[in-house]
């Protein structure tokens, strides 16, 4: 496999074409972004633990029979990946409020939310990744009803292995977003990554915060804290 030229750079990953055009290389950089890419900055060793995280916990959702794009690990920063013609929106599941839903809707942070609460946002910078409904996605053609319904099914599911993945590292997985894309067969594949920048994570005894919500507040010890989350699951670092 040859890594060819630079497809695209979003704010934390550049994605490159090589010469099988199926497959795709992530490099993860070590740019942290804020505030849909209005904060940016560069942490020292964050793109080498996001990869092996997200590594980490791609293969454990193939595992349980959740398809993703992962196809293995290339490097301390790139991974190879399935090149898929992704779906532009956004899956939220939460467990516990935190974040939009408490600044949008007035719930207190903290509180329970069970069974898990699901939203959708169209993935759009410059107009603030608006919340949107599945009416929404099927009129302007981003998806079928089907694959709304599937990404709804695969999300929840998602959630319910990984509650209990963090759970068992004494971690609570507080809400997650997930992106889905179609692979070239047209099944519906879970793609972009899984890593502390797009999902919240408290310590289950304290409710430390140890994800992006450090940066986005501003409370220090952004990559030391995603370090703890790997090596409380048992992520080789
Ligand atoms: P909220 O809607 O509360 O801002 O975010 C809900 C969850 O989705 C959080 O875990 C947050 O990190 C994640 N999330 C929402 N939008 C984005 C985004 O544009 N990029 C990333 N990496 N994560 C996001």
């Amino acid at each position: 496999m040859e890594k060819r030229e630079e497809r695209y750079s979003g704010k934390a990953k550049s994605v490159y074409t090589t010469d099988d055009p199926n497959l795709l290389v992530l490099y993860f950089r070590n740019d942290t972004s804020a505030f849909d890419g209005k904060r940016i900055e560069q942490l020292d060793r964050k793109g080498m633990v996001n990869n092996k995280f997200n590594a980490f916990i791609m293969q454990k959702l193939e595992a349980a029979g959740i398809p993703t794009h992962f196809v293995k690990l290339l490097s301390d920063q790139e991974s190879l990946v399935k090149s898929l013609k992704m779906i532009p929106v956004e899956c939220v599941v939460r467990n516990i409020a935190a974040g939009s839903i408490c600044r949008c809707l007035g719930v207190e942070e903290g509180k329970d939310l069970n069974p898990p609460t699901f939203e959708f946002f169209l993935k759009n910078d410059a107009l603030g990744d608006p919340m949107i409904n599945e009416s929404h996605i099927e009129y302007f053609g981003w998806a079928t009803p089907e694959q709304v319904a599937a990404m709804k099914e695969l999300t929840f599911k998602v959630n319910d292995l990984l509650k209990q993945l963090f759970l068992d590292g004494n971690m609570l997985l507080v809400d997650c977003k997930l992106e889905f894309g179609l692979d070239q067969n047209g099944k519906l594949v879970l793609g972009d990554e899984f890593t502390p920048d797009g999902c919240r994570l408290w310590d289950k005894d304290t409710r430390e915060k140890l994800d992006k919500d450090r940066f986005r507040q501003n409370l220090g010890n952004v990559v030391e804290s995603y370090e703890i989350v790997g090596r409380r699951l048992g992520v080789d670092l």
